[in-house]
């Protein structure tokens, strides 16, 4: 299957503006363009894998990155102690919007009916 670039691919190769708050050779994170918290980060696997239903053992590493670096962004913000929401959306019905797997980190106030 060929892989198609993504608007997020070209924000990681810095070929497209997006506020990008940490970057590493496996993953990569930057605020979303439309909050819907008042932190609303977007951690995003470098490499383009379009769905979860695509990732492989080989992944595990860079999977887990996003759990690790969603840690550290979390303590840089100040919210891990009151807490945030980690979302991984999955096709149509989790209404995943880019076909490239991204963790959304939300917190910064309650979350309630996001
Ligand atoms: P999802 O529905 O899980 O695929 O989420 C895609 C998210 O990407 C949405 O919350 C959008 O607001 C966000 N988004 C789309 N384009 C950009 C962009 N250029 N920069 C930052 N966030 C974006």
């Amino acid at each position: 299957m060929k892989i198609k670039e993504t608007i997020f691919s070209k924000i990681i190769k810095h070929e497209i503006k997006a506020d990008i708050i940490y970057q590493d050779k496996l993953v990569t994170a930057f605020h979303n363009i439309n909050p819907k918290a008042k932190y609303h980060i977007l951690i995003v696997t470098n490499k383009i894998i379009p769905t979860v239903n695509c990732v492989t053992n080989s992944d595990e590493l860079m999977l887990g990155r996003l759990f690790t670096v969603a840690a550290k962004i979390s303590k840089e913000l100040g919210i891990s102690k009151n807490g945030y929401r980690l979302i991984v959306n999955c096709n149509a019905d989790a209404g995943q919007e880019i076909f490239h797997i991204h963790m959304h980190l939300l917190g910064g106030n309650l979350l309630k009916d996001i």
